[in-house]
C-alpha cells in the first residue's frame, strides 16, 4: 500500500478534507483504489457526544461509528465505504494506551508519549493496511493546525511511519493560506514558509503544497514557495475558490495535475489520466441547471452551515439528477409557532424537516408537517421528521389531542413516539442509540417500493433512540398513513408515507448518509422529483 498525509497550515476551516477527498477522486478516476481515513487531534474518543455547534453534523457510518463530517465528504468523492478504524482521535489513542497500562501489557515499563503514544497511531495504520489488502492507496488527513501543540504525536507518528515503510512509498501534502492583503495589493507567502518550517522542525519534508488562494497562483509566488519551503516548483499546486460548488474541487487541483505529481512521487506513475467525463458532467448540471425548486429546511441548526451537511448535499445531488438547482430556505421553526405558516413556507415546493435532539423548535415543526400535509407540498421527515410527521398525524387526523413523543413529553397521553421497553433501562450518553446500517423490509405497491425500484429489502443508516410506537399503528393505519417499511430483525416502522398526498414521506433512518454525486439517493430524488412537479404544475 501507498501512503498520502495531508496535514494543514496557517489556519483551519481551509478546505483541507474537501482537498483531501478531491485527490482520492482523482486517484481513483485513475482505476487506483482509495481508502480515506481522518486522524482528529481533540480528546473526545468520537465526535458523537460533540454539540452540532461545535462540530456540525455528525457522520454516521454503517458500522454505526460517529465521525467527523469530513468522512461525509470522502464517502461522497469516493466509493469507499468506510468503517470505524477510519476515524481516530486522540481521545481513542489515549484510551487504548491507558488500558494497555491497566492491563499491565507496557510488562512494567514507564509508558510515554513516545513511543507508546505514537505506537498506538502508528498501530492503526498498520491495521487498516492489514484489513485492506486491495487497497493501493490510504489518504490520511490529519485534523488541526501544524503547530498546534495536541497534533505534535501525530505528526510524530506518521515522522516515524514513513521510515518504516520507506519514503518512496509516503507522500506528505500540506495545505497552506495564501491571504490576500488588499491594503498591499498582495499575496503574502509568509504564513506558508512558516508553516512549512514548523513542519520541517518536527522532521517532515512536505512534498507537495497545496496553496489555498482566493484568485490565482502567479509564477513569482510559486518560484518563491517553492525556494523557501524546499520543493520543486512544480509541486507547488494552487487549490482556488470554486465559484459554486464543492463537486468543483477536483477539476480544480486537476489544473495543476496533483494527481500526476502524487503518482510519480509513490511509484504509480504508470496509471492512466484520470477519466472525470461524469464527474464533470455533474458539475455542470449543478452549475447551470435547466429548473429550479425552494426547499424549506425546517430544522434547529438552521443559521450554520455545517450542521446538515449531507442533507444539503443529498439534496444538490437529487437536484443535478432532474436537473434542477435547489433554492434552501432555513426555517427557524420557532417562528413558526407565532407566525403564520402560510407567511413563512407559503411560497415553497418542498419542507425537509431533517433529524435532530431536544425538544427545541418542535410544535414549530409538528405546524411545518401539518401545513405540508393540508395544501399537499411535498414532505420528507428525516429521523427526527419521521417522529414528527407521526405525531402531527395522530394528533391533527387521528384526534389524539397532546399526542407526542416521550422525548418531549413523558406524560403525554398518547406517547405515538417512544423509547423501546429495553431501551429505557439504558442511562449512558452516547451508547443508547441505534446506530449505523440496518436492514429492513419494504412492502409492495407503496410509493417508497416504487421510489426504490421495487427493491425488497434496503440497508439504510441509523442515529436515533426513539422509535414509532406500534401501539398506536392500527389507529394511524385507519386513518390512512401507510407503514410502507419496517426493519427486518425487530419489525420497527422505518417508513411511513400517506399515498393521498403527492409525496409525504418520513424514515426513521438517514438516507444522507448515503446520496453520493452520480448516484442520489432515492428517497431525496423522489422527494425533489415531486417538488419540481407541483412547481411545474402551479406554473401551468
Ligand atoms: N431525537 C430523536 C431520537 O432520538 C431523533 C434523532 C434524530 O433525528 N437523529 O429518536
Amino acid at each position: 500500500m501507498k501512503y498520502i498525509f495531508v496535514t494543514g497550515g496557517v489556519v483551519s476551516s481551509l478546505g483541507k478534507g474537501l482537498a483531501a477527498a478531491s485527490i482520492g477522486t482523482l486517484l481513483e478516476q485513475r482505476g487506483l483504489k482509495v481508502l480515506m481515513q481522518k486522524f482528529d487531534p481533540y480528546l473526545n474518543v468520537d465526535p458523537g457526544t460533540m454539540s452540532p455547534y461545535q462540530h456540525g453534523e455528525v457522520y454516521v457510518l454503517d458500522d454505526g461509528a460517529e465521525t467527523d463530517l469530513d468522512l461525509g465528504h470522502y464517502e461522497r468523492f469516493t466509493s469507499g465505504v468506510l468503517s470505524r478504524m477510519n476515524n481516530l482521535t486522540s481521545g481513542q489513542v489515549f484510551d487504548a494506551v491507558i488500558k494497555k497500562e491497566r492491563r499491565g501489557d507496557y510488562l512494567g515499563k514507564t509508558v510515554q508519549f513516545i513511543p507508546h503514544v505514537t505506537d498506538e497511531i502508528k498501530s492503526r495504520i498498520y491495521e487498516v493496511t492489514n484489513n485492506n489488502k486491495d487497497v493501493d492507496v490510504l489518504i490520511t488527513e490529519i485534523g488541526g493546525t501544524v503547530g498546534d501543540m495536541e497534533g505534535l504525536l501525530f505528526l510524530e507518528a506518521l515522522r516515524q511511519f514513513a521510515l518504516e515503510v520507506g519514503k518512496d512509498n509516503v507522500c506528505f501534502i500540506h495545505v497552506t493560506l495564501l491571504p490576500f492583503i488588499k491594503a498591499a495589493g498582495e499575496v503574502k507567502t509568509k504564513p506558508t514558509q512558516q508553516s512549512v518550517a514548523k513542519l520541517r522542525e518536527i522532521g517532515i519534508q512536505p512534498d507537495i503544497i497545496i496553496c489555498r488562494t482566493e484568485a490565482d497562483l502567479d509564477e513569482d509566488n510559486r518560484k518563491k514557495i517553492a525556494m523557501f519551503c524546499n520543493v520543486e516548483k512544480k509541486n507547488v499546486v494552487a487549490f482556488r475558490d470554486v465559484d459554486h460548488s464543492i463537486y468543483e474541487c477536483p477539476l480544480d487541483l486537476r489544473r495543476d495535475k496533483i494527481d500526476r505529481l502524487v503518482v510519480d512521487k509513490i511509484g504509480l506513475g504508470h496509471t492512466p489520466p484520470p477519466a472525470l467525463e461524469e464527474w464533470e458532467k455533474f458539475v455542470q448540471r449543478v452549475i447551470h441547471p435547466k429548473h429550479s425548486v425552494t426547499i424549506a429546511v425546517a430544522g434547529k441548526y438552521t443559521e450554520l452551515q455545517d450542521a446538515y451537511k449531507s442533507i444539503y448535499e443529498s439534496l444538490i445531488h437529487a437536484g443535478a439528477a432532474h436537473d434542477t438547482k435547489i433554492k434552501i430556505v432555513r426555517i427557524d421553526t420557532e417562528a413558526l409557532e407565532n407566525q403564520s405558516a402560510e407567511e413563512i413556507i407559503g411560497h415553497v415546493d418542498g419542507i425537509l424537516v431533517p433529524g435532530g435532539f431536544g425538544d427545541r423548535g418542535i410544535e414549530g415543526k409538528i405546524l411545518a408537517a401539518k401545513y405540508a400535509r393540508e395544501n399537499n407540498i411535498p414532505y420528507f421527515g428525516i429521523c427526527l421528521g419521521m417522529q414528527i410527521a407521526t405525531i402531527e398525524f395522530a394528533r391533527n387526523v387521528c384526534g389524539l389531542t397532546g399526542a407526542n413523543s416521550t422525548e418531549f413529553d413523558v406524560n403525554t397521553p398518547y406517547p405515538v413516539v417512544s423509547l423501546q421497553e429495553e431501551q429505557k433501562k439504558l442511562t449512558t450518553m452516547g451508547n443508547n442509540m441505534r446506530l449505523g446500517a440496518c436492514e429492513s423490509i419494504l412492502f409492495a405497491g407503496t410509493q417508497t417500493a416504487q421510489l426504490y425500484h421495487n427493491a425488497d429489502r434496503i440497508t439504510e443508516r441509523h442515529r436515533h433512540r426513539y422509535e414509532f410506537n406500534s401501539d398506536y399503528q392500527d389507529q394511524l393505519q385507519e386513518k390512512g398513513l401507510v407503514i410502507s417499511s419496517v426493519s427486518a430483525k425487530e419489525g420497527l416502522v422505518e417508513i411511513i408515507e400517506l399515498p393521498s398526498n403527492r409525496f409525504h414521506i418520513a424514515c426513521q433512518f438517514h438516507p444522507e448518509f448515503q446520496s453520493k454525486p452520480n448516484k442520489p439517493h432515492p428517497l431525496f430524488s423522489g422527494f425533489i422529483n415531486a417538488a419540481l412537479e407541483k412547481k411545474m404544475r402551479e406554473e401551468l
